[in-house]
């Protein structure tokens, strides 16, 4: 499914791709509601009801990515709320093991995401895995969500990529479509990104249930040669 000699740049998404997406699900759908309910005195589904709509409106901006925003939409102290449950913050299956891998691996390893800064700061507070990455571009910074050209033109300006040698893993259908406008050749989308959801089958990309089925040899390297500075200890 990938060829591994083929890949410079690994851009991966994290919600829904490294970590589950049951908890912001479980988040937006299940406690928020209910905490509405009870400050509104209203039932948990009227309340259910009027969140999704509220929620189904603006969907791939940066606004409805941001946890400021809703704060102030809803008049409730939604990073708190979003700590609350930081118990059901996990990571993937596999994804140790692949994100231990591709780090070992010449590649550039890069954490794209459209989550707000806060949200980041929760989920890393509870699984911190950014110490396999080289950066992580959060695209309330570049001020353009990954929906967006925009981000893509800004993301190559401020770390230049080869799209031709770019792998983008991400679990939304209009991320992987703007990623393929801009020229990025290879395109992954998760099958289950929600380990409580059943697998997608409408998916216009292919796909991965888990990073097993792609995972790196661990000795792999892009030009089949070995990196000489592993080689001889550690002395420079
Ligand atoms: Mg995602």
């Amino acid at each position: 499914m990938i060829d591994w000699r083929e890949i410079d740049t690994v851009l991966l998404d994290m919600d829904g791709t490294l970590l589950d997406l049951h908890y912001d699900n479980f988040f937006w759908m299940q406690h928020l509601p209910r905490v509405y309910a009870d400050k509104h005195g209203i039932s948990e589904e009227a309340s259910r009801e009027h969140l999704h709509g509220r929620f189904s409106a603006g969907q791939g901006t940066l606004d409805w990515y941001s946890l400021d925003y809703w704060s102030e939409q809803l008049d409730m102290d939604i990073p708190a709320l979003k700590r609350e449950l930081r118990h059901m913050i996990s990571v993937r299956p596999h994804v140790i093991e692949f994100l231990t891998r591709l780090h070992e691996s010449h590649r550039d390893v890069v954490m794209v995401t459209n989550a707000h800064r806060k949200t980041l700061d929760i989920k890393m507070d509870h699984v911190d895995i950014t110490q396999w990455f080289d950066r992580i571009v959060v695209s309330h910074d570049l001020a353009a969500p990954k929906e967006d050209q925009a981000f893509w033109h800004k993301l190559q300006a401020l770390h230049p990529f080869d799209p031709a040698r770019t792998l983008l893993i991400d679990d939304t259908e209009r991320v992987l479509e703007s990623a393929r406008d801009y020229g990025i050749a290879h395109l992954l989308t998760l099958l289950q990104p929600d380990s409580k959801h059943q697998k997608r089958i409408d998916n216009r990309f292919p796909g991965i249930h888990h990073f097993d089925e792609i995972m790196p040899a661990p000795d792999d390297a892009a030009d089949g040669n070995a990196d000489p500075s592993r080689i001889g200890g550690s002395t420079p």
